[in-house]
């Protein structure tokens, strides 16, 4: 294992600034970061200003403790509250207003069951003062607390047009939680932290329980504000390159108004003082499905603080059990057969008490109690005897890459630190705790040299003597849909019966009242408020990466690049393979092929040898599918398969010296995998079923649109085979032929192993530095030398040759049921045809039409969490979709309105401006080192030179009001001949259908899976 790229950090002074006293200033060695942890004096507020001079990816995070009491929500509701508009900046939504008009990276609220974080990031520094003026204004002084529409509007409230109407209610955080409330993932989530939790603030819902919320008043939300926002109960957090005294300036100018008060915001422990308990509970389900039973065994871990090296055991036991396919507990419990797929997720150690879930979800009613008996005596008798050397080995070393890699992605570094000491701060721990780790690391390593039975201990002292037990069984419930809807719809009729005429009357105009204030323009007086970014302030000229075409290969040979990259010691490699050899009948087994290549084992190791040697020398290796449409520079591609890339894609990471190792284990994967484990694929197959069914629940619209993207090209045939609703639909089937035909299978996977692992038309893309670079080419080049070269005559490609435009869906209106309360709509179609030149202006108008038409329609007045727009440059294609929409039929017309809206929206060179500065800062948005190597590596097989990406940015930056009128003028295309795909309740699809006039645009109304 490598050593920390760090040497010790030289601490600096702290910055002093009268209005704070210092603290702590300390060093975080593990990452070459100086900290220094303030008390504001006047309120008492505590900030962290981390100094990190070589990270312009500025963070900044206010976060407050917000216990709730109750279920009602309000902790959520007041998230979503506080970025409607404030005092310094009285428009209705500041946060969409940052959203259109910043180069922000990152701009979030979230809520935990304990407190509320309001983090921001950006790498400009002007727009994060911006970001941070906004913020702390928004949670100091939020209009919601004086106007009481805005709780209306994010939480709840009765809605009524005309007396004879039936009420209803809405609310944006009141959908979002109906549709949470709708994923059985998330309600046994929800009933087993308040079961594990029955004294403390975890025993209610802070996001609020659908049945609670509409109990909360204005005058409890005000309360709720006033007791927990307040400076004295709040942890301040800046990171990045920006000017230390500069951050406590602002801020000081923010707090110095407050003076300190007493809050009792303080998390008390939970007692472990409950005998094992259980609870039986439903969710819903289609009528018809299969009974399928979900069964988890949870335990509270602990009711004191954990030590750090007992912090950092606890997680190598977590990945010991269920981390990897072949670890203990997950391996046990999958091949039980007693249902289809592991669940519970095990430990979760964000809160102050830890908690440790585990079970089975597909489990016949005849198995349930075999499934908790098979947790319990499979964890009494792992106590016994222990783990193997080699799982250890992996488990330790995957952790340690994982720590000093810290590979946050595109997700900034600064906000992965403040989380990271949040979970130590907000329990009034030293922060640094909670992202320091070299000494529990290395005391963990020294116990365990020394042959102490760490894990064996911790199982007993966590598990098996550990009596403050929940076993939580989820049974499906055919009419829970059907009787939630009428619960309801009594619930509201008795509201109605009790009111008087004046009182509904007063409802009749407050739902006026709300329609007209969403739907009123700020006061230009009011939006200047806001601070804005200038063109001056964008950078004119298109980001680029480093790129070296050591060998171009063609169709004949292998292509390899390099990324000459600061990756602190890391190689990561990037292999792809040409799959359009494949039969095109194969390609529903795409998924499987990819999966059983990693977690079937090879003819040298078995499954379990092959994932920890993969754990134990590297970071790292999995394998993908890649695929996209390739276009000349602003132009529609042809939509044709030539044209399109598909990839079969073996990516790995390692350190420097294990590169070879790495290489030859790719290798042994890609020739030698055993396909022929029939075991280990039928598990897959099951488990990719139930999860495939429960993310049509919670991921509609992304099934929607892959439905949607399979009636118009090639691309989208292959997504919905192999991703898609067709893909779920046929997931029975395969599992049956994997049961009963298994021969079948297998010969089709090894057909395929043939047709895609080949020299010929395959690309490695490698991402380092020079030095690390250099090394590992020479190693590269004995990796190729293994791998073989199909013969010309071999290299037809039948996936692609033998396309036709039949295989395409057809474009009708699709409606796919599934048992939930809130829907996904879906509508869309080409705008562009292929050949037509396409402009960088189309994403700054795009753009402009989520945020502002999708957003007021959708969201804010249609009551979905979420409404949006997506155009595709590539493909030609654009499309509406909604999110946890409790509309069908209106969010339809509001998506056939949308052409018009735009050509009668006065766009003013502002609006224009801060869509470009948005458009542009999603451009240029901060990548991870391996992916700024990878999206390298998809501009060249796309063709895109440096000069189309200039060309691009060019037009985003010349965008246009002309070119507004002209994009919609071609959405007029998609009202008229557009498609639509639904994702929603039964009840929802034959409701729309009523009142969808014309007999061809009816929806086709099915069963999803
Ligand atoms: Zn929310």
């Amino acid at each position: 294992m490598y050593s920390s790229t760090h040497g010790r950090v030289k601490l600096q002074k702290p910055v002093l600034h009268p209005a704070y006293e210092v603290v702590e200033n300390a060093a975080v060695d593990e990452y070459g970061l100086q900290a220094i942890l303030y008390k504001h004096k006047k309120t008492g507020a505590q900030v962290i200003s981390v100094l990190a001079p070589e990270d312009n990816n500025k963070v900044f995070g206010i976060t407050l403790r917000t216990p709730p009491k109750d279920s009602t929500g309000v902790p959520h509701i007041l998230e979503h509250s506080v970025l409607c508009g404030s005092r310094k900046f009285p428009v209705k939504e500041p946060f969409v207003d940052l959203l259109k008009g910043s180069l922000q990276n990152f701009l979030n609220a979230f809520t935990y069951p304990d407190r509320t974080c309001y983090p921001v990031a950006s790498t400009n520094t002007k727009d994060f003062y911006n970001l941070v003026d906004v913020y702390l204004d928004a949670v100091l002084h939020p209009r919601a607390l004086v106007d009481p529409l805005v709780l209306q509007q994010e939480g709840w409230h009765l809605e009524l047009e005309k007396p004879e109407d039936p009420l209803t209610y809405k609310g944006v955080v009141y959908n979002e939680m109906k549709g949470v409330y709708s994923s059985p993932d998330s309600l046994l989530g929800r009933t087993t932290q308040r079961a594990l939790f029955p004294d403390n603030t975890y025993g209610v819902d802070s996001g609020g329980d659908p049945l609670a919320i509409p109990t909360l008043t204005f005058a409890d939300f005000k309360d709720f504000h006033r007791k927990f926002y307040h400076p004295s109960n709040s942890r301040v957090f800046f990171y990045g390159d920006d000017d230390p005294l500069k951050r406590l300036v602002v801020l000081d100018e923010h707090l110095s108004e407050f003076s300190s008060i007493d809050v009792d915001s303080k998390v008390v422990y939970q007692k472990k003082n409950k005998t094992p308990e259980r609870i039986e509970m439903t969710y819903p389900v289609s009528a018809g499905a299969e009974p399928k039973h979900f069964l988890t065994v949870n335990w509270l871990m602990n009711d004191e603080p954990l030590p750090a090296k007992e912090m950092l055991a606890i997680g190598v036991l977590d990945s010991l059990l269920l981390g990897t396919s072949s670890a203990k507990l997950h391996k046990i419990l999958t091949e039980s057969q007693l249902g289809e797929s592991v669940t519970g997720g095990g430990l979760s150690d964000e809160l102050l008490q830890a908690t440790f879930s585990v079970g089975l979800k597909g489990v016949k009613a005849a198995n349930v109690e075999k499934v908790e008996a098979l947790v319990l005596s499979s964890l009494k008798s792992i106590a016994e005897e222990g783990f193997d050397q080699t799982a250890i080995d992996a488990a330790m070393n995957t952790l340690e890459f994982r720590l000093r890699e810290f590979n946050t992605g595109g997700y900034p570094k600064g906000l992965s630190f403040m989380l990271g000491m949040m979970s130590h701060w907000i329990y009034d721990k030293n922060a640094l705790d909670g992202v320091r780790f070299e000494e529990a690391l290395n005391s963990l390593k020294a116990d365990l040299k020394a042959g102490k039975p760490v894990f064996q201990d911790l199982i007993k002292h966590y598990f098996v003597s550990n009596e403050h037990r929940v076993t939580v069984e989820m049974k499906p419930d055919e009419h829970m849909e059907a009787n939630q809807i009428a619960e309801e719809e009594s619930r509201l009729a008795n509201i109605k019966n009790s009111l008087s005429v004046d009182e509904i009357e007063k409802i009749i105009k407050d739902t006026a009242l709300l329609k007209a204030a969403q739907a009123r323009e700020d006061s230009l007086e009011a939006k200047a408020t806001l601070p804005r970014l200038g063109v001056e302030d964008i950078d004119p000229a298109s980001r680029e990466w480093p790129i070296t075409i050591v060998r171009k290969g063609g169709s004949h040979s292998e292509t390899i690049l390099t990324h000459d990259l600061q990756t602190a010691g890391i190689l990561y490699a990037d292999v792809g393979f040409d799959f359009s050899g494949i039969d095109p009948q194969d390609v529903e087994l795409l998924p499987l092929f990819t999966s059983l290549m990693m977690e079937g084992g090879t003819s040298t190791l078995d499954e379990v040898s092959l994932q920890r040697k993969i754990g134990a020398e590297t970071g790292g290796i999995g394998t993908t599918i890649y695929s996209d449409v390739m276009a000349s520079a602003g132009v529609v591609s042809s939509l044709a398969p030539d044209d399109t890339l598909l990839y079969f894609m073996i990516r790995g990471k390692s350190v420097a010296d294990k590169v070879e190792v790495m290489l030859g284990l790719f290798e042994d994967i890609l020739l030698n995998a055993n396909l022929n484990n029939k075991k280990r694929a039928v598990e897959m197959l099951k488990e990719s079923k139930i999860r495939k069914e429960t993310s049509v629940i919670s991921s509609g619209h992304s099934f929607a649109g892959t439905r949607l993207a399979s009636r118009y090209s090639f691309l989208g045939h292959i997504g919905e085979i192999t991703g898609g609703l067709t893909s779920v639909r046929n997931a029975g089937r395969l599992l049956d032929t994997a049961e009963t035909d298994w021969d079948a299978i297998y010969a089709r996977l090894k057909r395929m192993q043939a047709a895609i692992i080949k020299k010929n038309g395959m690309i490695v893309n490698l991402t380092a530095d020079k030095l690390v670079l250099e090394a590992s080419l020479p190693l590269v080049e004995n990796f190729l030398n293994a791998l073989p070269v199909a013969s010309l005559a071999k290299v037809a490609k039948p996936l692609k040759s033998s396309w036709s435009t039949s295989k395409l869906n057809p474009p009708v209106n699709e409606g796919f049921f599934v048992p939930t309360q809130v829907n996904y709509v879906v509508k869309g179609g080409p705008i562009y045809q292929p050949g037509e030149p396409v402009s960088g202006a189309t994403s700054v108008i795009s753009r402009y039409l989520s945020l502002n038409y999708m957003w007021d329609t959708v969201r804010v007045i249609g009551g979905a969490y979420g409404g949006f727009a997506r155009f595709s440059e590539t493909t030609g294609r654009f499309v509406y979709m909604s999110y946890r929409d409790p509309n069908l039929k209106v969010t339809l017309d509001a998506y056939d309105k949308a052409p018009t809206a735009i050509l009668e929206a006065e766009i003013t060179g502002d609006d224009i401006l801060q869509g470009v500065i948005g458009a542009i800062g999603d451009l240029d948005s901060p990548l991870s080192p391996d992916q700024k190597g990878y999206s390298s590596m998809m501009q060249y097989l796309a063709g895109e030179s440096a000069e189309d990406r200039q060309q691009w940015r060019n037009q985003v930056l010349g965008t246009t009001a002309h070119d507004f009128t002209d994009f919609a003028k071609r959405l007029d295309s998609v009202r008229s001949s557009g498609s639509v795909v639904v994702v929603g309740s039964k009840s929802a699809l034959e409701g729309a259908n009523k009142e969808i006039k014309e007999e061809i645009a009816k929806l086709n109304i099915t069963a999803a899976y």
